[in-house]
């Protein structure tokens, strides 16, 4: 036989195959008979989705795009409620069609349900192409000040900032923000009182600040403070005063990981931080609880189909919550979201907490996992 291979030499097994095969035994335990198509769509292009500046005043923009054929998803959906509620009125016993039309037409958003009226009240306008359309976006364009039209990013990514329903004049603060995208769409809301954006990683925030310099003319660039600390130490440096906290962590980001070799998260001299995730994902979530005042939301969300990282990190923040510091903490319901969105999105249906968005080839957004807690 031959000798074995001294360990220097011995084939290197890339961390992409790491990751997939790290993901074959896991995932298929936790999606069962959707794995597969998941799994395919991890492995195809991802789709983008075009956030409009808001900033830039895009008229001709939404023009071009709607030319292409793609739409607004999230203006779909508040047609889609206006729709159903108008339907469910004239179930109730009105008599002309013409009527229900005018209802659905003037309906105010204060008449919908509240979590749907929530959701819809954004200001954020995002464009997508159709299910199973795999047309690109063509690269964003300045307009003649230099501000750029659109931001391209995975549409399921504004899913969190919506699910966080920034209200006039609300206290933001978004724990770990860089390179920026959903530090850009809180601030298309118009809504940030004041926005604080932290990161730990100092390139990193080097790039959040030339997003903003790109996209947010100068004036409501004020309203944001841009910080490099370390994220566990929120507490400490700033106290709880936010209305409204965002805590996107660090994750195992699937989709990179099986597709990427560099800077991958499954190489082997990663494994111990790879293995340390949950905890610093637990410790970075505390900190956005902590940075609350009582009332106050704070959304979660990962970029990971792993429960270890998503639901698991939410019942032990809780616990902790209760049990360390005497703050009760509950769950948001965002089960409307899978009804909202499920035109553009592929959720899983079997989320114990939280929703969570299933890549797929017809949709291939995502993974992108949100929950809700409020802070009581
Ligand atoms: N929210 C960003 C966006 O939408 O563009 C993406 C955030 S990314 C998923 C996670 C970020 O957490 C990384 O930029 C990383 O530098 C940062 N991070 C890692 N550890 C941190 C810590 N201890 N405190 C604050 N930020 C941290």
């Amino acid at each position: 036989a031959p000798a074995p291979l001294p360990a220097a030499t011995a084939p290197r097994i890339p961390p992409t195959r790491l990751a997939l095969h790290h993901f074959d035994i896991n995932y298929s335990l936790q999606l069962k008979e959707r794995w597969p198509s998941v799994r395919a769509g991890l492995l195809c292009e991802q789709k983008y989705g075009a956030l409009l500046n808001n900033f830039s005043l895009p008229d001709h923009v939404t023009q071009e795009l709607e030319l292409l054929n793609a739409t607004d998803f999230i203006a779909e959906a508040t047609k889609k409620v206006r729709s159903v509620a108008a339907a469910e009125e004239a179930g109730r016993g009105q008599s002309s069609a013409g009527r229900m039309v005018m209802q659905a037409e003037t309906m105010t958003q204060a008449e919908m349900s509240p979590p749907l009226c929530a959701s819809m009240s954004s200001n954020i306008k995002c464009y997508t192409f159709p299910r199973g359309d795999i047309t690109r976006f063509r690269p964003a364009r300045p307009n003649t000040l230099g501000i750029l039209d659109y931001y391209l990013m995975d549409a399921a990514s504004l899913l969190p900032v919506l699910a966080l329903n920034v209200q006039p004049d609300d206290f933001v603060l978004d724990l770990c923000a860089a390179p920026g995208g959903k530090t850009l769409a809180l601030l298309q809301t118009g809504a940030c009182g004041h926005l604080a954006a932290n990161d730990i990683s100092i390139s990193r925030t080097k790039r959040l600040h030339q997003i903003l310099h790109s996209y947010v003319p100068k004036e409501i660039r004020e309203i944001v403070n841009v910080t490099s600390c370390d994220g566990r130490d929120w507490e400490r440096l700033e106290g709880g005063t936010f209305h409204k906290v965002l805590v996107d962590v660090p994750c195992t980001t699937d989709r990179h990981s099986v597709m990427e070799d560099d800077n991958n998260i499954f190489h082997k001299r990663r494994t111990k931080e790879r293995q340390m995730l949950p905890m610093l994902q637990l410790q970075l979530l505390m900190a956005g609880i902590l940075a609350t005042r009582p009332g106050a939301e704070v959304v979660y969300s990962t970029c990971s189909l792993s429960p270890l990282q998503n639901e698991h990190v939410i019942e032990r923040a809780i616990e902790i919550a209760e049990t360390q510091f005497n703050i009760a903490v509950r769950v948001e319901d965002l089960s409307h979201f899978r009804t909202l969105f499920q035109d553009t999105f592929s959720f899983f249906p079997d989320c114990r907490l939280g929703e969570l968005v299933l890549p797929h080839l017809t949709a291939n957004f995502g993974p992108m996992y949100f929950c809700k807690l409020c802070r009581m």
